[in-house]
């Protein structure tokens, strides 16, 4: 459904000349002086297309997010400083801190992106209330949404402050964590929704691949902009794997929903000592954290 479809922009070197719509000023060509006794087609009052174009400056760049990724903060296995190292060196131009429960190191990511010259959006991932606690993923906040509410009331909570409402990795066969089509049918009843992950790391099968697909297409006015994240957990061995490629300013691509998610590469092989360290951190540690509050 979504193939490899490589969108150019030009990107300035200088951020404070960066734009969508690279300026292209005409000149007059200088002509050689002739002599005055022959006549002359008048001048183009156009420049030649080699004097139009050549007034970037700097190189042709994809734009690519990977806009959901976790830290310390909760299951992550990674500082703010990591992560913003491996999206620098894995070429992204924006990242979203998304971590569950908590903005706790937005603000870090946030100082430390800019200063790589890389774009941090403001996220949470939101666990939504028992017993099936299904994720829901926010961005552009201000402030954490709480955890524990309904999907219904959790995505009013998100808009309400003008974030983006994002449903990640739906119709995984499981039934803790990820939206299941009945659902998200009831779910899009109320809300129109800003954007579903079309592309996820996790494996869901072909049968249920065809129904997401099949999903989207029937309901895309509701679902919003399809977009791509890795679920980054391992900053520099599973940044990237999943992205959003978009044009101009992000929140603009989302609202126009024009956006393509995609795979770009697979997630190096981790280490079993630092996959089973995850693994804890997300089933012990981070529900022992949030039951006590600390989230
Ligand atoms: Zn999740
Ligand atoms: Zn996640």
């Amino acid at each position: 459904m979504f193939g490899i479809n490589v969108k150019l922009i030009y990107w300035q070197n200088n951020p404070e000349k960066q734009s969508s719509q690279p300026s292209i000023q005409i000149h007059r060509a200088p002509f050689p002086a002739r002599p005055r006794a022959v006549q002359q087609p008048p001048r183009p009052t156009l420049a030649t297309p080699s004097e139009s174009f050549p007034l970037i400056q700097g190189t042709i760049k994809q734009v690519i997010a990977d806009p959901h990724c976790h830290t310390l903060s909760s299951d992550g296995m990674v500082t703010p400083a990591q992560l913003v190292d491996a999206a620098v060196k894995a070429r992204l131009d924006l990242i979203a801190v998304t971590d569950h429960d908590t903005m706790r190191s937005v603000k870090e990511t946030q100082e430390r992106g800019h200063a790589a010259g890389l774009t941090v959006v403001a996220g949470q991932e939101i666990t939504t209330r028992w017993p099936a606690r299904t994720h829901m993923m926010a961005w552009f906040l201000d402030r954490p949404i709480k955890w524990g509410m309904s999907l219904d009331d959790t995505v009013a909570a998100v808009h309400d402050q003008g974030g983006l409402a994002i449903v990640p990795h739906p119709f995984m066969p499981v039934y803790f964590g990820s939206i299941q089509p009945d659902m998200l049918r009831r779910l899009i009843e109320k809300h129109r929704l800003d954007g579903i992950e079309m592309v996820f790391t996790v494996p869901i099968g072909a049968r249920r691949r065809r129904q997401l697909d099949a999903f989207y297409a029937d309901n895309r006015d509701r679902l919003g902009a399809a977009v791509g994240g890795s679920d980054c957990h391992f900053g520099a061995h599973d940044i990237g794997s999943a992205i959003t490629e978009y044009a101009g300013d992000f929140r603009t691509a989302i609202s126009e929903r024009t956006t393509q998610p995609r795979r770009i590469r697979h997630a190096g092989r981790l280490p079993a000592a630092l996959a089973l360290r995850q693994q804890w951190r997300a089933l012990v540690d981070l529900p022992l954290r949030r039951s006590r509050g600390q989230l």
